[in-house]
């Protein structure tokens, strides 16, 4: 029967809790000349909520807002523990308000509801938890110098930083990029992805509402090529972090050259996940769908590309089918479902034409390959084998419920080839022997290795790019370096008294 996917009067309230527009400098706005966008119900393609959209000068409001309040607000000035427990209470604003998040989250993005609730809202909460107490304890070093000179290291925030932000994780890349940036200091204009702006927006209010002074962090929905592109290039910012696809990292890049500003980039992977033949198979088989079907394939670290030895493959390929053909595809809303639809029409028919590019060139259709339904965005979760390196869905991100696996003999061999990629985020290994798992995670060239499991994201270990996955690293401690900036003092030591 076709689903009818409603709007609850849970989901109204959470959609009537978010202020639909630009926040700048703390006040709510419309965007310049009233110009807004729908931002879509993934599960219809019917409009759920019309947004405010920023133009250029939106974005240069936003910017003159940053600076003032990083030129002469308080949030620089305050003590690191005061900055802190301003986000402690953001944190905990966000706890108390978990449900209508993660409503607004599933509402917007599509994704499993049991999920948002479960995983994305408390770990965004989890992780400004983490870097409100790293806020008290960034500091420099002295140094011993030769001659009657003293030396010492200050660490001061960079200033405006501009943040531009995906749509698969809403809420989190939310956190992960305003934890280190609002800790050390600096002041921040956030550009959100078109099709998910609410969370962040709602996160906004909350903000302010856990003292956060106006200025510091202002929130700028709109799109990639206007909003994301004026302020990327805006002479006024002083760093730029961006997470999003490769092709638009190397745009954010020349940008900041033009401005000579640092810039972090967390961008595309095709990451490999190695089955050895001496790997419980169960575990294996569950790690590789968990790896590739998270968030409906919406992760740049899927292991898009699952490598299985010869010696199991053709059992390994017959329970994967089976396990993603099990795969329960429905509302987000319903607490069974584990997939729910993509976010766009633009990504439905990226994959589906993938789908359909793997097909042509020979790769072995095992289950899925279809629209699920006959409205909204949901994809069957499909696997193919039989795939060989040079096929598109081996090289190309898809970004979607597509598992493709390949066949390895030898050890060299599957190292080599899990290389034989421009990118690197993220790989990992399934197997039993130690020796195994240390000689394979040494020779990935990826950012992030997992040994016999999948989407491990601690707050406190550093996450990023090898090659065209990135540059820079988030989370952990590594963050903090990418949002201060240090500052060397001389002073001399007088001669001793005597
Ligand atoms: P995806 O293909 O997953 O949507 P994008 O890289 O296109 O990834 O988008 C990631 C973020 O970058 C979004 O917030 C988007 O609006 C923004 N963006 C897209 N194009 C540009 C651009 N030319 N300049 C700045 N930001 C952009």
């Amino acid at each position: 029967p076709a689903m009818e996917p409603e709007i609850s009067e849970s989901h109204k309230a959470a959609l009537r809790s978010v202020k639909p527009q630009l926040l700048i400098n703390g006040k709510f706005e419309d965007a310049s000349g009233g110009k807004t966008f729908e931002t879509l119900d993934p599960r219809t393609g019917d409009p759920l909520m019309t947004v405010a959209e920023a133009q250029a000068e939106d974005v240069d409001r936003a910017v003159k807002a940053a600076r003032q309040a990083f030129d002469h607000g308080p949030w620089p000035r305050m003590s690191g523990r005061q900055r802190g427990s301003i986000m402690h209470k953001l944190a905990a604003l966000m706890e108390k308000h978990t449900e209508e998040l993660a409503t607004l989250e599933s509402l917007d993005n599509g994704k499993a509801y049991a999920t948002a609730v479960s995983v994305d809202v408390p770990m965004a909460i989890e992780f400004l938890r983490y870097y409100a107490g790293w806020a008290d304890k960034i500091y420099g070093q002295t140094i011993p110098t030769e001659g009657k000179i003293q030396a010492y290291t200050l660490r001061e925030p960079i200033g405006v930083v501009g943040q531009i932000i995906p749509w698969n994780f809403p809420i989190l890349m939310q956190a992960w990029k305003l934890g280190p940036a609002l800790a050390t200091g600096n002041t921040i204009v956030m550009k959100v992805a078109e099709q998910t702006p609410l969370s962040a927006l709602r996160v906004g209010e909350l903000a302010l509402e856990a003292g956060v002074p106006p200025g510091v962090l202002n929130i700028i929905p709109g799109d990639g090529p206007v909003a994301g592109a004026a302020l990327a290039s805006h002479k006024g910012i002083d760093k730029i972090a961006f997470t999003g696809s490769t092709e638009v990292g190397k745009i954010i890049m020349r940008h900041a050259a033009e401005n000579v500003i640092p810039v972090t980039l967390e961008l595309g992977g095709k990451s490999a996940c190695i089955i050895c033949p001496d790997a419980d198979l169960d575990e294996a088989v569950r790690g590789a769908h968990d790896a590739l079907f998270f968030n409906h394939g919406q992760c740049c670290t899927a292991g898009s590309r699952t490598f299985v030895h010869e010696s199991i493959y053709d059992e390994f390929v017959k329970r994967a089918a089976k396990v993603a053909s099990n795969r329960r595809v429905g509302d987000p809303f319903d607490r069974a479902t584990q997939q729910g639809p993509q976010v766009s029409q633009e990504q439905f028919d990226k994959i589906m034409g993938l789908i359909d590019t793997g097909v042509k060139q020979g790769a072995k259709l095992e289950t899925g390959g279809k629209r699920h339904g006959d409205r909204g965005y949901f994809v069957q979760p499909t696997v193919f084998s039989n795939v060989t390196d040079d096929m598109t869905i081996a090289t190309d991100e898809i970004f979607g419920p597509v598992q493709s696996i390949l066949k390895w003999s030898t050890v060299d061999e599957v190292i080599r080839r899990a290389n034989d990629t421009e990118y690197g985020l993220a790989a990992g290994v399934f197997t039993k022997n130690l020796n195994m798992a240390n000689t394979i995670s040494r020779a990935l060239k990826a950012g992030t290795v997992w040994v016999n499991t999948w989407n491990q994201f601690d707050c406190g270990v550093p996450f990023g790019g090898y090659k065209t996955s990135g540059i820079g690293r988030e989370k952990g401690e590594a963050a903090l370096s990418h949002y201060t900036q240090t500052k060397a003092v001389y002073m001399p030591l007088e001669e001793p008294l005597t």
